[in-house]
């Protein structure tokens, strides 16, 4: 198959993820790869030095119009973006890889050429990079019937047979709109005598993938955009800067953040940055006049002494009369009303991100190997896809219907049916809404729930610290003062419970925690069962009605003990709930733990920085060890994340044939890369993968090995990884997580509280589970279940979900491919390049 992939429409970070991880994996399945460069507009524009020689053939000049029409516009990012493409270009495997042969081997430009075809190393390194390096357009052109004629003449002329679109809605629209007029396209070019029988044969379908680009996430039927984890990230970095100019001078800000019509970078923004008001289209604010609404909240806050205030407008954001809301006009409500010393920060295309976050590596990363998939099993009838992802899980979902939902959140708008817009953005985006009200907001009495049925919640960090831990216990706290319960902070663990080190957290003592990694509380390891006695009678001296335990595998454990010890002590009889926290993402049965997002970020900048250290000296291995226990989670998926060529994981352990193989495939690889050329290239070691084995053998090891090829050096990112502080991404999911857990802390106790009150209280064992992500859906797993899966003497569940990964990350760098190669493949390969 030849499979060609543009970008298009508003560029976002992870893009060139997307075309990396694109034609890798297609190169690895046998398939010709291209590029077309600058959207659709590269796609009607064509090869013109082809195109000259079939407008001369032709008389009925359609096509040849068209095109020459687009050529005599300016010429669109001819120059810089030809620089930066062909900076990028590399020259090496392509050359050996028989199916990636690279188009510019030789040396050929790219002037006049938009669609070209793209080998192995031409996409290296691509991840670390912001926007799209194959460029991106709108293509005004590409909306007329001419415009996708020539498109589909150019595509056939190069016996291209599927496309992958990266783009957002819109130019999702335009591939399923190219796709549907495909056989009459082709029938018209046939007419036109511009193909032969042959290729109106070979090209009677268009097989078309998409991918969702797009730092607004607005696509409806995903969870997330490729590049809208960025953006956010930008959007947080600009709040958590403000708050403290704004703290210092007890001033109000108004920001207006990008969106187009989605509200998702406003309300997570919101969620994550603490902020006290927001504007989001989908769901303006029920009271008119809106002015009272937010004055009045703020004016609630201030006066149990905030000394900020952060308001967020989305750029989409309107009144229920659809009138507009600009942050201009907010603050000059907040001056008058409230007397504020208020700014405006507008901040633009900063938010369009730059350097990707991890999980802008990871995602698209995957979501690109699925996208082969897709287009390798397409039948003639089966429908485009569009590739999506369902909390962890990467989904196929009908391209069409998606746009079509997409569209009906702004046709739903238009209609002031704003209840139908916020059901249509899926139930995760009106949880986040929802979670942002219990957060943010001050309740008064009315709000909260019968006293009878008030909590006393104890709250406690366990493990080592993890981002999100604060913003969870924030969330937690949050919520009881909503309701009318207690949150009963319990600092240094159980050891400081057994020391009476427990005391009521306040709405505004935990105003800034979502910001702050670390644990507030304090934390360590000690279990419950240092003393399961003395814990109980300190459970029933602060009557704690139900448990909050924020950690790792020791949290789970500590349940465990606390749940089997209820067979002994009454106290223990009430609802208790884990929600996992660690860097190490080692809980059993969970596919995502707080922390671990923001500490592949920390390893990801690091990696980063190693890498173009490397890459300095040409020819360096670096080896980075991290933490992890156990668990190589961390290990594999920052593997992932940073396109390193080796990984070793506590799960797979090294022995001497892995090192052996390992050393052959670095050898290959550095011979193949053009002389004075070389790149710096990441081995990533979790640090308990081998005792004997360690970093430091490994480097000395690879250092001897090396010879004239490579040379070795190492790096331990020992406590950096726990990263300062939290992303964006950790904090939102610890507010919802957190709130589901105070849910389930509720629905236990009044369960409990049925129970005929003359008798001792029996808990049931469900009432105290882990929360967890399992593939596409949020589980409630009894802590008694849970230990069927956790292999305890390795402190890991029995089995990672991410095990293929490592295999994943050895493809990326194509090292079967590499190791599979024939000593004389070898030899050709260095004598065609000397
Ligand atoms: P985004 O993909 O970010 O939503 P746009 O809405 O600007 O960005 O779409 C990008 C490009 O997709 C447009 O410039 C146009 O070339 C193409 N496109 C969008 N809608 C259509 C359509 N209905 N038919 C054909 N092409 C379209």
């Amino acid at each position: 198959m030849k499979i060609a992939i543009l970008t298009s429409g508003g560029d976002s970070a992870g893009m060139n993820a997307v075309v990396r991880s694109v034609v890798k994996a297609g190169i690895l399945k046998g398939c010709e790869m291209w590029v077309v460069r600058e959207g659709y507009e590269g796609l009607v524009r064509g090869n013109t030095e082809h195109s000259e020689q079939q407008a001369q053939a032709t008389t009925q000049a359609t096509v040849a119009e068209v095109q020459n029409e687009v050529a005599n516009q300016p010429i669109l990012a001819q120059t810089d973006s030809d620089k930066n493409l062909l900076h990028n270009l590399r020259f090496g495997d392509g050359e050996l890889l028989k199916d990636g042969t690279s188009e510019y081997v030789g040396g050929r430009t790219l002037k006049g050429r938009y669609i070209v075809r793209v080998g192995w190393d031409d996409v290296r390194g691509w991840f670390a990079q912001g926007g799209t390096l194959i460029g991106t357009a709108r293509s005004a052109a590409f909306r007329t019937p001419e415009g996708r004629l020539a498109a589909a003449f150019n595509l056939v002329k190069e016996g291209i047979d599927a496309l992958v679109v990266c783009g957002g809605d819109g130019s999702l629209t335009g591939a399923d709109v190219f796709r549907s007029e495909w056989p009459q396209l082709i029938a018209e070019l046939h007419t036109q005598s511009l193909i032969t029988d042959a290729q109106m044969e070979a090209h009677s379908h268009l097989k078309i993938v998409g991918l969702v680009g797009s730092i607004d996430n607005d696509m409806s039927m995903t969870d997330l955009t490729i590049g809208a984890p960025t953006a956010l990230q930008r959007i947080c970095e600009a709040i958590d800067n403000i708050n403290s100019t704004a703290y210092s001078h007890s001033r109000a800000f108004v920001l207006e953040v990008m969106g187009r019509d989605c509200g998702w970078l406003a309300l997570l923004a919101g969620v994550a940055g603490g902020a006290d008001f927001i504007f989001i289209p989908e769901r303006p604010p029920n009271v008119m006049p809106w002015e009272d609404e937010m004055c009045a909240e703020i004016d609630r806050h201030r006066k149990i002494g905030k000394r900020k205030t952060i308001v967020i407008v989305a750029e989409g954001a309107h009144d229920s009369d659809l009138k507009p809301v600009h942050a201009e006009y907010v603050k000059q409500v907040l001056t008058d009303r409230l007397g504020l010393d208020t700014r405006v920060t507008t901040l633009g295309h900063t938010q369009r991100g730059g350097r990707p976050c991890a999980f802008d590596r990871i995602l698209p990363t995957l979501q690109g190997v699925e996208a082969v998939e897709a287009l390798l099993e397409a039948e003639p009838g089966t429908p485009s896809y569009m590739i999506g992802v369902q909390e962890n899980k990467i989904t196929r979902v009908p391209l069409m219907e998606a746009v079509k939902m997409t569209r009906a959140v702004a046709a739903a708008v238009r209609e002031k049916d704003f209840a139908k817009a916020m059901t249509l953005r899926g139930p995760e985006f009106a949880e986040q809404l929802d979670g942002f009200h219990h957060v943010s907001c001050l309740a008064d009495e009315s709000h909260m729930i019968p006293v009878e049925k008030r909590m006393r919640v104890g709250i406690i960090h366990m493990g080592a610290p993890a981002g999100g831990m604060n913003a969870a216990t924030r969330a937690a706290a949050r919520y009881c003062f909503r309701q009318g319960h207690t949150p009963l902070a319990i600092h240094n663990g159980f050891r400081g419970l057994l020391d009476d080190n427990v005391d009521e957290l306040t709405w505004l003592g935990v105003d800034a925690w979502m910001a702050r990694g670390g644990s507030e509380l304090g934390t360590n390891r000690t279990l419950p069962s240092v003393d399961l006695g003395a814990v109980a009678s300190k459970f029933q001296q602060f009557n704690f009605h139900a448990l909050l335990i924020i950690g790792g595998f020791e949290a789970f454990n500590a349940l465990l003990i606390l749940e089997e010890g209820r067979k002994h002590y009454p106290a223990f009889h009430i609802p208790m709930v884990h929600l996992p926290a660690t860097i190490s993402n080692n809980v059993p049965m969970t596919e995502y733990s707080l922390g671990s997002d923001t500490s592949l970020n920390a390893l990801v900048d690091a990696c980063d920085a190693i890498k173009q250290s490397a890459s300095a000296s040409r020819n360096r291995v670096f080896v980075v060890e991290t933490q992890g226990g156990k668990c190589g989670y961390i290990a594999a998926m920052g593997a992932l994340a940073t396109g390193a060529s080796l990984v070793y994981t506590p799960e797979d352990g090294i022995n001497l044939d892995m090192l052996r193989r390992d050393v052959r495939f670095l050898k290959t690889r550095y011979s193949l890369d053009p002389p004075g050329r070389s790149e710096g290239r990441l081995v990533i070691r979790s640090e308990a993968s081998s005792s004997v084995y360690t970093t430091s053998v490994i480097t000395k090891m690879l250092q001897e090995e090396g010879g004239t090829l490579f040379d070795a050096r190492s790096a331990s990112l020992g406590h950096t990884l726990q990263g300062g502080i939290p992303s964006p991404m950790d904090r939102a999911r610890a507010a919802r997580l957190s709130l589901k857990c105070m849910a389930f802390l509720e629905r236990h106790h009044e369960a409990l509280l049925k129970q005929p009150p003359h008798k001792t209280k029996h808990a049931s064992p469900d009432s105290a589970a882990v929360i967890t992500i399992q593939a596409s859906s949020l589980e409630w797993v009894p802590v008694q279940e849970m230990v069927q899966h956790a292999d305890m003497a390795n402190r890991r569940g029995k089995e990672s979900w991410w095990a293929g990964v490592r295999e994943l990350v050895e493809a990326m760098v194509g090292r079967p491919q590499f190791l599979g190669m024939h000593k004389s493949e070898l030899q050709a390969s260095e004598l065609s390049r000397k």
